[in-house]
């Protein structure tokens, strides 16, 4: 058996010979993306794995993977909108994703960054980089002491609320599907009640018609001007003019941001000599009271590996028994 994984990053390949190992599977690897330009390298494999970002180009990928055999594409990414699924249909291709590949990754992340946010260890390390050296304004918090505010409480927020709980602190939860193994952990309330008690709102919801534009301006109206904003989950999640007003006119205290609207121009390349050019982006990064990071929250380790063996699992799957674990529905 041989399978062809495009797209595949140095930080990947260790886990991937890994797999090949244990399966006695030739894995080999490209640095391309999956295009038609591309589709060709994938003759005489057995199944291709890809990640990507852009959309696959053209209708004529799905059809020359069917001629070259292959009856499967899978994804080492949770989304996949890349993949025109009716075409794969069409051309009797099993589309596979990886749905979870590390809910703590991204708890961690969040917990990490509530930290920060608390203890104003962004400002105290600036100052320090500029040999001030005094207290004032660095006051923190103790998580303890704290409410939580978790919107979103499904695979990563509840992952969240059981760290939280862990260390002490009061865990809302606001959530339209409550979870069982979060009764002795959260309360659920409802959003407005979320907003005005909680000292964190830490999002984790999916992106959805409800949760788009979850938080807009009248929203973090509703925030006690002492708390910290976190999205981990998806850019659009938030109004990102109306989250610059409410830092600019402190209503809330501070934000860490790892996905913003219109984040796919900006992340994973180097622009330090170039101008970034979405306006909102730029004004947001450019605050003293956010942090910014390029969508990394689920970038472990822990979650290269499974992104790894998960896609070559469901591969492997298909092509020796036609069925995977997790197949993307067309
Ligand atoms: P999930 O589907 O397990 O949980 C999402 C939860 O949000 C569900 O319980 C759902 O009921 C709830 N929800 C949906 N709409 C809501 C709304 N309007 N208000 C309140 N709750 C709502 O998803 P997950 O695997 O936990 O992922 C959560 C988010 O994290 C997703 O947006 C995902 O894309 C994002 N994510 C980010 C990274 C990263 O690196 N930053 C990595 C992985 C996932």
């Amino acid at each position: 058996m041989k399978i062809l994984m495009y797209s595949v990053r140095p930080d990947e390949e260790a886990a991937i010979k890994a797999w090949a190992e244990r399966h006695e599977v030739t894995v080999d690897m490209n640095q391309e993306v999956m295009s038609l330009a591309t589709v060709d390298l994938a003759q005489g494999y057995d199944g291709v794995v890809i990640v990507q970002h852009g959309v696959i180009d053209s209708d004529q990928v799905y059809a020359k993977l069917h001629q070259f055999g292959i009856k499967q594409l899978g994804l080492r990414s949770a989304g996949y909108d890349v993949v025109d699924l009716k075409a794969a249909a069409a051309n009797d291709l099993i589309v596979t994703n990886v749905p979870a590949y590390s809910p703590r990754s991204v708890a961690e992340y969040s917990l990490a960054q509530l930290m920060r946010l608390i203890r104003n260890l962004e400002i105290a390390d600036e100052r320090a980089q500029q040999q001030d050296f005094r207290w004032g304004g660095l006051v923190g918090r103790e998580i303890h002491d704290l409410t939580i505010g978790i919107i979103g409480a499904g695979r990563i927020g509840s992952t969240a609320a059981k760290l939280y709980k862990a260390l002490g602190a009061t865990v809302l939860a606001n959530d339209p599907v409550p979870r069982a193994d979060l009764k002795d952990i959260v309360t659920y309330v409802d959003k407005a009640t979320i907003l005005k008690e909680s000292d964190v709102i830490d999002l984790h919801p999916d992106l959805n018609p409800s949760s788009t534009h979850l938080l807009a301006a009248a929203d973090f109206k509703l925030m006690k001007n002492s708390a910290y904003l976190i999205n981990a989950s998806r850019g659009p999640v938030v109004d990102t003019p109306a989250l610059i007003t409410a830092l600019k006119q402190h209503e809330i205290a501070g934000a860490a941001i790892d996905a913003v609207e219109g984040e796919e121009v900006i992340n994973n390349f180097d622009l330090r000599d170039q101008t970034i050019e979405s306006p909102e982006i730029k004004a947001l990064i450019a605050l003293p009271n956010a942090i910014y990071t390029p969508h990394i929250a689920f970038y472990t380790t822990v979650s290269v590996q499974n992104m790894v063996d998960i896609s070559l699992d469901d591969a492997f799957h298909i092509i020796t028994t036609g069925k995977a674990d997790h197949p993307v529905q067309a």
